[in-house]
């Protein structure tokens, strides 16, 4: 990127209230067939017109063309049945009703490609897609078949390569895959979750990310982050070993988060995707709060190296704070810009 301190969201943006129900995860959509494919479209056009009105950098789809970060992606898989449900904990933290693994996990088809081909022909700026991660999507599953967390991530991993090197052909320059499982599973992750990551990424010639948050502003989420004490040190377990894989950019969640900044230090050398911007709150930060935390950041990253960024998705947002949030990421990074390059 030839920007300095180049903005980006992290994932999800909020969708029209046209398509699906606003201020809501797993929103189902409001239109079917034809109507819903030429929606989606409409509202890939919105986002992106919000994030251009915004002044952000690298773009996204905002994830309007899918209900859930991780299951419409396993939702065009084979293998999984999503009749059979059974009650599992996510991360550790919250029961849900989730598919069964019944079969050799395969893809059909491409899942994303055809959005991404479509967001191409709309913009001449970088554009970032978002997929989920191989150890998030164990996380969202029963499995019965392969009865291995590590296998089944395994073969997820094959899946996605094949998927992330479509979208790259298809004209995406950044591949990011979402892990928040990677804050939970240490042990996991330094087993097997970090080398699955990068057979994802493997042979891509664009860059790639990945994204390790606290997730959405879900109750859960947020009882679950009370309960971590004064200080946020989950990064500290797994950083180490990310600073040695072959993933680009580390995406890590700073606005009013209990993060020590200086766990940046962990991953010198690689580009951090900070996030400036609290998704669990309504509230618009000022351009100077977004600024405050990226000048932090400088302290443990390079500015050639520093990406300003949203702490997670804004589905769940209320549009008009979600755009206030993207104008103020913009406005607090061009601040830091300016200082840099004075
Ligand atoms: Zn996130």
């Amino acid at each position: 990127m030839k920007t300095l301190l180049p903005t980006s969201t992290a994932g999800s943006l909020p969708k029209p209230s046209w398509l699906a129900e606003p201020e809501t995860l797993w929103s189902p959509w409001k239109l079917e067939g034809e109507e819903l494919t030429e929606g989606k479209q409409d509202a890939l056009r919105l986002t992106l017109d919000d994030q251009d009105r915004a002044g952000i950098d690298i773009v996204s789809d905002g994830e309007q063309t899918r209900q859930h970060f991780v299951t419409t992606f396993i939702e065009h898989l084979s293998g999984v049945d999503f009749e059979n449900r059974q009650t599992i904990k996510i991360r550790n933290r919250y029961d849900a009703s989730v598919p069964s693994v019944v079969g050799a996990v395969t893809r059909e088809k491409p899942v994303f490609v055809e959005d991404a081909r479509f967001l191409r022909t709309l913009t001449k700026k970088p554009i970032k897609w978002a997929l989920p991660g191989p150890m998030t999507m164990i996380d969202t599953l029963y499995d019965g078949y392969y009865k291995s967390r590590e296998k089944l991530a395994w073969e997820f991993a094959g899946i996605l390569n094949k998927e992330a090197r479509e979208l790259e052909a298809a004209g995406v320059d950044i591949i990011q895959f979402d892990e928040p499982a990677f804050n939970v599973f240490f042990e996991e992750v330094n087993d097997w979750g970090i080398a699955a990551l990068e057979k994802a990424a493997e042979g891509l010639k664009c860059e790639t990310a990945v994204h390790i948050c606290y997730g959405y502003g879900i109750k859960a989420n947020i009882d679950w982050k009370n309960a971590l004490g004064a200080e946020w040190r989950q990064y500290e377990e797994i950083f180490p070993k990310l600073q040695s894989s072959s993933l680009d950019i580390i995406s890590l969640e700073c606005q009013n988060s209990r993060v020590p900044m200086d766990l940046i230090e962990l991953v010198r050398g690689k580009k951090v995707m900070v996030g400036a911007i609290d998704v669990a709150t309504h509230t618009i930060e000022t351009p100077e709060k977004v600024a405050d935390v990226l000048r932090k950041a400088l302290r443990f990253a390079e500015a050639d190296k520093l990406y300003p960024s949203t702490n997670c998705g804004m589905a769940p947002l209320p549009r008009h704070v979600a755009s206030g949030k993207l104008r103020a990421l913009s406005a607090g990074a061009a601040i830091v810009r300016e200082e840099l390059t004075r």
